[in-house]
């Protein structure tokens, strides 16, 4: 009786251990071992006022700097649409490589579709990347953070394992893995590139309807100043950068940015437009050198919404 009940005991010791064993870093070992999300926060790490949300878009539910940017003081002074690399050096991804690593946490369908927006950000663009390979110090590392939730990411690196959240689909709906669209635009965040709406210029293309949105949000709808922005392209509404018409509204349906120019439409999250890829390009430098600027002069064409 005795060594049946140890038997017993070491049946569960093995399974317990076997479970482990799976879970762990045999079948992920791209995954850092310790994932402790207060460890990887800044401490600056900026939750604006929680305020009741509903009938939102995932990108506007994580409660940071124009709802899915996760921003330190430092660059909230000086925002752009893209950083700007003379006065945040250390913020560029060096040799234009930015490894990832995605969580175990994730179904396989939704570690595709993050794979699918990685694959054509790879290949639009001059950037690499290639699977963390436990090594390297500075890496993203996509995660279905639970609190704040949605979909939200620093702009430019910041330095060591850098979360970048991307909410799974559940009852309520596909969140941010409905496609890869929006995987997109927040990598393009990571990347160094900031909401195309918030141009200086922009009041040109779009109206903000500053009556029907959030009182707590109008602050998401300020512009650059000139001094700080440049841009190389015109205003695009197709940017996948851009928000949506009724981002921060008061009600559903209710529209917060209206374009001027008639029968554009806003805030796709499909895939990068022709200008979104020229952007990305231009600000890793791969439009300097005349060869590789056809190339991706071409691709961005061909590929580009
Ligand atoms: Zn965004």
């Amino acid at each position: 009786m005795f060594s049946l009940i140890k038997f017993q005991v070491h049946i569960v010791v093995l399974l317990v251990l076997l479970i482990l064993l799976i879970e762990s870093r045999v079948i992920f070992p791209n995954v850092p071992e310790i994932i402790d999300r207060e460890s990887l926060l800044p401490d600056d790490f900026m939750i604006e006022d929680m305020v009741e949300l509903e009938n939102q878009d995932p990108e506007v539910l994580p409660n940071l700097y124009q709802g899915d940017i996760a921003l330190n003081n430092e660059i909230f002074n000086q925002l752009r649409v893209g950083l700007r690399w003379d006065t945040f050096p250390k913020k560029r991804w060096e040799n234009r490589t930015i490894p990832y690593a995605i969580s175990p946490l994730y179904e396989p369908e939704d570690m595709i579709t993050i794979m699918t927006a990685i694959r054509t950000l790879t290949r639009m663009t001059c950037l690499k990347f290639p699977k963390w390979n436990g090594k390297d110090k500075d890496f993203l590392l996509i995660w279905p953070i639970k609190y704040p939730k949605g979909c939200w990411s620093f702009v430019g690196k910041v330095g060591g394992p850098q979360i970048l959240s991307l909410q799974p689909p559940d009852q309520t709906g596909p969140n941010c893995l409905g496609g890869e669209g929006r995987a997109i635009h927040e990598i393009l965040h990571a990347v160094g590139i900031f909401h195309e709406q918030s141009r200086n210029d922009r009041d040109r293309f779009v109206k903000v309807v500053w009556d029907n949105i959030i009182p707590a949000y109008k602050g998401n709808f300020e512009k650059q100043s000139l001094e700080n922005t440049t841009y190389s392209f015109e205003y695009d509404y197709k940017s996948i950068m851009h928000y949506g018409q009724s981002y921060f509204a008061k009600e559903k349906g209710k529209l917060t940015l209206v374009p001027k120019m008639k029968g554009e439409k806003l805030g796709q999250r499909k895939s990068l437009s022709q200008t979104d890829c020229l952007k990305v390009n231009e600000l890793y430098g791969c439009l300097d050198n005349i060869k590789t600027a056809k190339k991706y002069y071409t691709l961005c064409r061909i590929l580009g919404i």
